[in-house]
């Protein structure tokens, strides 16, 4: 909107920028991706309309996935596809060959679905001839897939991730480690219809033209939002922390302007929320002002966080058992998820308002990649930990949060044996915390599920997936708008473009 020549004002609560995606110095020298840890579905759109490279970003390539087992063994994939293929063969040999075609049926399935990214959803309830027309076009683009592939886009809209892949490979650490992509947000297991279509949104992404790699940004993701910030600077926007919005003032149906926790009034001819729907529409608006469906819509929205993260500063480099020493493994992923009932039992446990005991964990290592995230020779890890359910059964989060957080280091300790005496610094967050501290409602980390029921026109709600509101004037912009959660850049660039069109500025 900016470049655009709009005079933007960015408001934001804490006092530093970027929301899920920033880097912070939570212990002296050590610099974390607090909560979001790895890229891979920021537009390349963006990247370019943006000049993101000129602000600074710069995206490493996490290439491998290690999986480690409890018998010692292990399972490694990277970028060498005849490494990879022979590492696979020693669990099952029609597995290493089936895996590169799932890779191209994948490839091909993101690339197909890659479509609706980039366009605002039609409203097929509509009778109006522009959206039948954007309609018939959607129809026209997925038909043109052929039968087989439109079978396998059904499947992957409905199957759960398991079973999806069950279809594919037969062994149970490859099955498990690729269903992992599928539970990876969502209150789901990897037997949970629904959770194939969550595989599929990790599989969107790409990089530098790259598709399906995931990255690491120079900096941490905060590298993301500062060279986003650099850039609206660079476009004359204006950027304010420590500004909270209390509530958005309307007047006769039309915005008017925001009220700030501190009391302070700002007037606007338009006010964009990249909030989630229960802060858009019940917390910063009066629900009075809105129809009684949007709001029953609203309430009904799925925010349930299920995912907690552990930041660790160590004093050395991590030793697996599975892969002693220094090497390459140490800068890729490495995936708790032996076997695919070890993730279901994980789930079965938070179903139940529990943590997961012996919990799903993604680990990076971040310092690996870029030195400058912690002081020479000492390491950040970042563990991505599920499932950590918002509502506990027993006790609070603040009671809960550091059995939590011994959970996942007894978990990582089965593979690091050495990783107990490195640790100088541990930072727990639970669902309780990421609501907290950047106000995600639930602590969802998508803005709310990525389930079927709140996907492309009905997210956040039917009839509002177009980036307006009942209000004139006042939109919406964040993750709970299509096409969802991530750092994608997305929702926030489809909202700009239909507010230009809107042209009230
Ligand atoms: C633990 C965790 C791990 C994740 N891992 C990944 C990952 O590895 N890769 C990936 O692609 N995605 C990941 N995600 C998802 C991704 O980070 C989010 O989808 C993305 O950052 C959402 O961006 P957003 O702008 O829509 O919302 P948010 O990032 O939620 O930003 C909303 C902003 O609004 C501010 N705010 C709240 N209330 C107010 C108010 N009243 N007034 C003013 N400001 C306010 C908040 O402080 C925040 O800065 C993760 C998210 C979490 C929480």
């Amino acid at each position: 909107m900016a470049r655009a020549g709009k005079k933007v004002l960015v408001l934001e609560k804490r006092p530093v920028l970027g929301g899920a995606t920033v880097s912070e110095e939570v212990y002296p020298g050590f610099r974390y991706s607090v909560f979001s840890y790895v890229v891979s579905l920021l537009r390349p759109e963006i990247i370019r309309d943006l000049q993101l490279p000129k602000h600074g970003l710069t995206i490493l390539p996490l290439e491998s996935t290690l999986t480690p087992l409890p018998d010692g063994d292990y399972l490694y994939r990277d970028s060498d596809k005849w490494a990879t293929y022979r590492n696979i063969q020693r669990f099952s040999a029609r597995d290493a060959d089936a895996y590169g075609e799932y890779g191209r049926d994948m490839y091909f399935m993101a690339k197909a679905v890659k479509y609706i990214l980039g366009i605002r959803p039609p409203d097929p309830t509509s009778l109006h001839p522009g959206e039948l027309l954007r309609l018939a076009k959607l129809g026209k683009h997925f038909l043109g897939l052929g039968a087989d592939k439109l079978h396998m886009l059904v499947k992957l809209m409905t199957m759960s991730s398991a079973e999806f892949l069950e279809e594919w490979f037969e062994s149970d650490p490859l099955i498990a480690t690729l269903s992992s992509s599928g539970i990876i947000g969502t209150f789901l297991g990897p037997r949970s219809p629904g959770s194939a279509y969550v595989l599929l949104h990790h599989y969107m992404g790409e990089i530098d033209g790259v598709f399906r790699a995931w990255g690491f940004a120079k900096g941490g993701t905060g590298g993301i939002s500062e060279a986003i910030a650099s850039s609206a600077r660079a476009f004359g926007a204006e950027m304010r922390t420590d500004s909270g919005v209390a509530e958005v003032a309307i007047r006769n149906g039309q915005v008017k302007g925001v009220v700030l926790e501190n009391g302070a009034e700002i007037d606007a001819d338009i006010v964009v929320s990249s909030l989630d729907p229960k802060l858009t529409f019940l917390t910063l608006l009066n629900p009075e002002e809105l129809p009684n469906e949007l709001v029953d819509s609203v309430r009904g929205f799925d925010t349930y966080g299920s995912s907690g993260k552990v930041n660790l500063a160590l004093d050395a480099a991590p030793d697996l058992a599975c892969l002693p020493g220094l090497g390459p493994h140490l800068r890729g992923a490495i995936s708790i998820s032996p076997n695919v009932d070890y993730l279901e039992r994980a789930y079965d446990q938070a179903k139940y308002g529990q943590f997961s005991e012996k919990p799903y964990i993604d680990v990076v290592l971040p310092s690996m990649i870029d030195p400058h995230m912690a002081p020479p020779g000492k390491h950040v890890m970042s563990c991505f930990v599920q499932y950590a359910p918002y509502q506990l059964n027993e006790g609070t989060w603040p009671e809960q949060r550091e059995a939590f957080g011994d959970a996942v280091v007894n978990t990582l300790s089965e593979y690091i044996p050495n990783l107990k005496k490195i640790i100088l610094h541990r930072q727990v967050l639970s669902p309780w915390d990421i609501e907290q501290t950047i106000g995600l409602s639930g602590g969802n980390i998508f803005q709310g599920e990525l389930s079927l029921s709140q996907l492309f026109f009905l997210r956040p709600a039917p009839g509002y997936a177009d980036y307006r509101t009942p209000i004139r004037g006042y939109y919406q912009c964040g993750s709970a708008t299509h096409p969802g959660g991530g750092i994608t850049g997305a929702p926030g660039r489809l909202a700009a473009l239909e507010i230009l069109k809107d042209g009230k500025l």
